[in-house]
């Protein structure tokens, strides 16, 4: 089966055999790793299938890429060493120096550290905008100069929801690109080109693998896609992955691939998980907030619910007693393990304002200090629940017997 005959099946059928026949010669039915650099050549310039050197293409990277292809309804993917990896070859594939882009407020912190401190020295401009509102990206874009518009939905850590479809028609009308980095909700639970977005990114650092054992990316062009230089925008992205050559290796490759096999089953648990761990921080009286897109009052619940088949696996929440309370929490879990990252079948917490985030401290990206993030895994939710519980004890005790040591 190949990619564009798997396309009518659906999404589960798709993950586990788009791209990956059985092996002619053996029948062996788990795609081979290409541990290989090079490939023999049948006389000079006889290559089998295309391949010629690894950097260039290599048939475990060839599997994924057709793979993700079929899961986001692209015409072609592209797997890199990181999703950062990847990024960095969309924006210059298709932008030249002195181009505009608009950037989510809450974008990804390394994401916003890539175009303020990498690209903008290079010559990148861009304006920050709040991308929950469409008039915010409108008044953003600068007709003419703005070639591309970043999305980031849900956003990270804040949780906040961008109207795709809107956006897209906003961006298209002035011209540009609308890339979706789809990280947070994966391929399965929103696939953003049908909803009119003309690249979608992956950290497969997450969801994709899954397991917490792999860094890598991927990118993914929709059919026809032309940069705002009328040139082919997946053969320009094509030719600069192998131009500077941020590949993901067969071995990634392989992990990436094998994650995505159960992404479905995955993201069904991660989202049944993470909805009573809401239910449960909603009723608990020393969370002040929490942050979801599948509550009812989430400002931009109706659009998440149009464009996402559930909402995910990451809930992020605040405390009434600050800061010291929600670092303190972020120490006190036991099965719930404190660590940067997301996505994985094991459930992580983080305080973002001192770790992931602690690089956009200042600046207009800033997230709240008695913010915590969860990555809800899909473990035992009982056992999540508890164990969150008694870390909201200790956090609590800690905090109110250091402000009775004030003097
Ligand atoms: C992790 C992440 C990235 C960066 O991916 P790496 O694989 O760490 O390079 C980009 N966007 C989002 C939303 C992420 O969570």
């Amino acid at each position: 089966m190949t990619a564009s005959d798997a396309q009518p099946h659906g999404f589960s059928t798709r993950a586990i055999h788009a791209g990956q026949d059985p092996d002619p010669r053996t029948g062996a039915v788990a795609p081979a790793i290409y541990a290989t650099s090079t490939y023999k050549q049948d006389g000079i310039g006889g290559f089998r299938e295309g391949y010629e050197y690894s950097r260039s293409a290599n048939p475990t990277r060839t599997a994924l890429e057709e793979c993700f292809a079929a899961l986001e309804g692209g015409s072609r993917a592209f797997a890199f060493a990181s999703g950062l990896a990847g990024q960095d070859c969309v924006i210059r594939s298709l932008l030249r120096p002195g181009d505009h882009v608009v950037v989510p407020s809450d974008a990804y912190g390394g994401t916003y550290r890539y175009i303020s401190k990498v690209a903008a020295p290079w010559g990148l401009e861009h304006d920050i905008a709040a991308v929950a509102d469409v008039d915010a990206v409108r008044q953003a874009i600068r007709p003419g100069a703005t070639k591309l518009v970043w999305l980031e939905t849900p956003t990270n850590p804040l949780l906040g929801i961008a109207d795709i479809a809107a956006i897209a028609e906003v961006t298209h009308a002035a011209g540009a690109l609308l890339v979706v980095d789809n990280t947070f909700a994966s391929a399965y639970l929103q696939q953003p080109l049908a909803l009119g977005a003309d690249i979608v990114t992956h950290s497969t650092t997450k969801y994709s693998g899954g397991h917490s054992d792999v860094v890598g990316g991927i990118v993914v062009v929709k059919d026809g896609t032309t940069t705002a230089y009328a040139e082919d925008a997946a053969e320009r992205i094509g030719f600069h992955q192998n131009a500077i050559g941020g590949v993901a290796g067969p071995f990634d490759a392989w992990l990436v691939l094998r994650g995505l096999k159960t992404l479905a089953v995955r993201m069904e648990r991660h989202c049944d998980n993470a909805e009573e761990v809401v239910e449960h921080l909603l009723r608990h009286p020393a969370v002040s907030q929490v942050l979801y897109p599948g509550l009812p009052n989430h400002p931009n619940h109706v659009v998440a619910a149009r464009q996402m088949r559930r909402f995910g696996g990451m809930v992020s929440f605040r405390l009434h007693a600050g800061e010291a309370a929600a670092v303190a929490a972020c120490g006190a879990t036991r099965l719930w393990t404190l660590g940067e990252s997301l996505g994985g079948v094991e459930s992580l917490i983080e305080h973002p304002a001192r770790m992931t985030h602690s690089s956009v401290r200042g600046t207009a990206l800033e997230v709240p200090a008695d913010l915590v993030r969860l990555s809800v895994g899909i473990e035992d939710v009982a056992d999540l629940i508890a164990d969150l519980d008694q870390a909201l004890d200790q956090a609590h005790d800690q905090a109110s017997a250091s402000a009775h040591a004030r003097p």
